[in-house]
């Protein structure tokens, strides 16, 4: 049985007076019984890091970040590491999401060596996969995220492969509102599980599966309904707490 898990991804977005809100919020606000069941997370940007993470420290709320460098130190002006990351109190990391993909040129390669580093630094992964419209409309969403899940993890031994998250983001249904209808979503996520599967069966029933893409908390309940989606990466709808509850009670 996988536990539900939910992320915010802020993005690039938020100042301190309203981080510290939003963050006392949402730890104040699912600081209860009701959410025992689900792991939630949130990834501000990294120069709030700390701050953030001094102020969930003691929560149920865990701190991640939303990228970091494949390199442990040295001479990469701008970038952070995993260590850095963990030491200042990350236990996630989201890598290879789709913004990194199309507008920094992240490849596959990337990605790979950030879950290697991430894992080698014990940072949670979560290594975002997710089909173009053209893509899916040339009927390429299935072999677009096997191939990316592949190129991601099929380096990793079975006891890493287990660490790993996979979060489904469609670059279409991505701040768009347009959503993944729960079927469409499924069908992804089945796929990608019967790819992982394909490494490690222990491996493939034990990795959580994240969607991502225009959830909100109307929509949250029937796509969280589905076999093989085990919770969200949400963006938009990470920025009002009462919204991110919302989702996270559905998970
Ligand atoms: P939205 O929820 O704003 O569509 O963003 C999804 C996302 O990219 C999360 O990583």
């Amino acid at each position: 049985m996988r536990k539900a898990l939910v992320i915010g991804n802020w993005k690039m977005n938020g100042l301190q007076a309203r981080n510290d809100e939003l963050v006392r919020s949402v730890a104040s606000g699912v600081a209860d019984e009701a959410f025992a069941g689900v792991d939630i997370g949130l990834c501000p940007p990294s120069v709030y890091l700390q701050t953030i993470g001094l102020q969930l420290a003691g929560t149920s709320v865990a701190l991640g970040a939303q990228n970091m460098s494949q390199h442990a130190s040295g001479a990469y002006t701008g970038e952070v590491s995993a260590e850095m990351l963990a030491d200042v109190g990350c236990s996630l990391v989201i890598l290879g999401h789709s913004e990194r993909r199309a507008l920094f040129n992240e490849s596959d390669e990337d990605v790979a060596a950030k879950v290697k580093a991430a894992l080698a630094a014990q940072l949670t992964p979560v290594v975002c996969v997710g089909e173009t419209l053209q893509q899916r409309e040339a009927g390429e969403a299935v072999s677009v995220v096997s191939e990316q899940v592949l190129q991601a993890l099929s380096d990793l031994d079975v006891a890493m492969l287990e660490q790993v998250v996979v979060a489904y983001e469609p670059v279409w249904a991505i701040g768009t509102g347009l959503t993944a209808s729960p079927e469409q979503a499924q069908e992804i996520h089945a796929a990608l599980r019967k790819v992982l599967s394909g490494l490690s069966t222990d491996a493939a029933d034990k990795v959580r599966i994240l969607y991502g893409g225009s959830v909100n908390a109307a929509n949250a309940d029937a796509l969280f309904a589905k076999p093989d989606i085990d919770g969200g990466l949400i963006g938009g709808a990470s920025l009002k707490a009462e919204d991110f509850i919302a989702i996270c009670r559905a998970a």
